[in-house]
């Protein structure tokens, strides 16, 4: 029987085990996650006030509800079994392992105490284990976003909305008793490129303008050049987010709003200021324009640029992949390469039974069900290319982690039961367990009771 391993239990790994079952239902998957919870980003990025899209969760669980799939929680490859030994144990290894961490703005003061990336603060609002340490100065009235992707819209709705209707969901308790001190009353949303190149879609542009005490504020003329109007009737996305900002633009003025969201763009961070401690003061924005084709137009820097006061920075610029040791690594692109979803190494020579889905093959874009396409062109190419893989090592999977406390699905169907009944007891949807010794100790309780 075709044994498979996939590493990370995002949305690309369930989307390469259900469709694995699909073609081959008496194979066996077994899934290593290095958390102790599955899902990856649904679970850890998905806003907490998008719980429609969290319920996705449920198919994941029928897909791990076939008898032939185990979890392996709590298991880290690459330090808590190398990815050497899985792969002689498998047939074949899926690599869904995400992009991890963030791109770099590579300017003065990117480090500087009060200046975040936008995975650290989504990490920490949604409960997950490597960014609870992580603290948030919210004292000060100006908050600046860089970047106009959907995930740097998530930080500015959850810095800008009422904090009761965060309070119900499931975003961490930690996180909502910062945001209720919160002095936040101006949130600034920067952009290199113009509203026509704005990554961004409509649906989550307009959320920001049904918030409760915000008016948005759209700082730009929303001048659209010969190349823009090109882009524009290529685009519905871009037709539709004109529209939305042109509705903001006329009705931004006559609300006395308790936060304001500032839209701004053509303007490239250059600087973080700080003061003699290190701490931020303030950032300084070089205007750009917008140079060539439509559809390829790039920001250059001008020469006129102006500073925003602000205490604290996020920087949502996109997620980046991180290396697996030993599997070959696009440097340039931070992705995995492949051919169809099999490894390769940079001179296009196969790398033996791995594959590779999701994020860590293609780069942080799209939505959820992208993913779903990605891993199902993986798995046509995996299972081809089975008949000319060696057969695995018969050892099972349990030995090889022998020492190492993982948790099961089982496990997690406890976690999850647990995080429900807690979260119902304090009015949320769930209150999250947020590090593997929370996540023991809970099931040793359990197992107890
Ligand atoms: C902040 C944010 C909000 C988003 N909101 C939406 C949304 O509302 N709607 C939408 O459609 N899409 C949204 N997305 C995009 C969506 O989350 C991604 O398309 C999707 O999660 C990518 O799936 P993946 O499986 O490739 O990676 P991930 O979801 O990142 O899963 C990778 C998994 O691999 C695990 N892992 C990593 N390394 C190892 C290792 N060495 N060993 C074991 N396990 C490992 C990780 O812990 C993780 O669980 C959002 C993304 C972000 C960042």
């Amino acid at each position: 029987m075709t044994r498979i391993a996939i590493i990370g239990s995002g949305p690309s790994g369930f989307y390469a085990a259900q469709e694995f079952f699909k073609k081959e239902p008496d194979g066996y998957i077994d899934m290593f996650e290095r958390l102790p919870t599955p899902f990856g980003l649904l679970r850890g990025g998905v806003a907490p006030d998008h719980q429609q899209m969290k319920t996705l969760s449920k198919l994941y669980d029928r897909i791990a509800s076939h008898p032939n799939f185990r979890f392996f929680g709590h298991v880290h490859v690459g330090k808590d079994v190398s990815i050497d030994t899985i792969r002689r144990h498998y047939h074949a290894v899926i690599l869904a392992v995400g992009a991890e961490t963030d791109r770099r703005l590579g300017i003065p003061g990117d480090d500087c105490v009060g200046s975040h990336t936008a995975t650290e603060f989504v990490g920490w609002y949604n409960g997950h284990p490597d960014y609870q340490s992580r603290v948030f100065n919210l004292n000060a009235s100006v908050a600046v976003v860089i970047g106009q992707g959907n995930v740097a819209v998530d930080v500015v709705r959850i810095l800008a909305k009422p904090v009761d209707d965060l309070a119900k969901t499931d975003i961490t308790d930690t996180a909502i008793s910062a945001l209720r001190q919160s002095r936040i009353t101006d949130i600034y949303m920067i952009g290199r490129r113009g509203p026509a190149q704005a990554a961004f879609t409509e649906l989550e542009l307009t959320e920001l303008g049904k918030l409760a005490g915000v008016t948005v504020v759209v700082h730009d003329d929303l001048v659209l050049s010969d190349a823009d109007s090109m882009e524009m009737a290529a685009s519905s996305k871009v037709r539709k987010n004109i529209t939305q900002l042109e509705m903001f633009k006329a009705s931004s003025s006559i609300k006395t709003p308790q936060k304001t969201i500032h839209l701004m763009f053509y303007s490239s961070p250059t600087r973080i200021h700080t003061d003699a401690n290190g701490h931020i003061t303030g950032i300084q924005c070089t205007k750009t324009a917008l140079m060539g084709e439509a559809g390829s137009q790039k920001a250059i820097l001008t020469s006129e640029t102006y500073d925003i006061p602000c205490g604290i920075v996020f920087r949502s610029i996109g997620y980046r992949g991180v290396p697996l040791d030993g599997v070959p690594f696009n440097e340039a692109t931070h992705t995995i390469p492949h051919k169809n979803g099999h490894v390769c190494d940079q001179n296009g020579q196969l790398f033996g039974n791995v594959f590779v889905t999701g994020w860590i093959k293609r780069g942080p874009s799209g939505v959820i069900g992208t993913n779903r396409s990605d891993s199902i062109e993986t798995v046509t190419t995996c299972l081809a290319a089975l008949p000319t893989l060696p057969d695995p090592h018969p050892l099972d999977t349990p030995s090889l982690l022998a020492n190492h406390r993982y948790v099961s699905y089982a496990d997690w169907q406890k976690l999850d039961a647990y995080e429900q009944s807690e979260g119902i007891k304090k009015g949320k949807v769930r209150d999250k367990v947020t590090s593997a010794k929370e996540a023991f100790a809970v099931l040793d309780n359990h197992s107890h009771s």
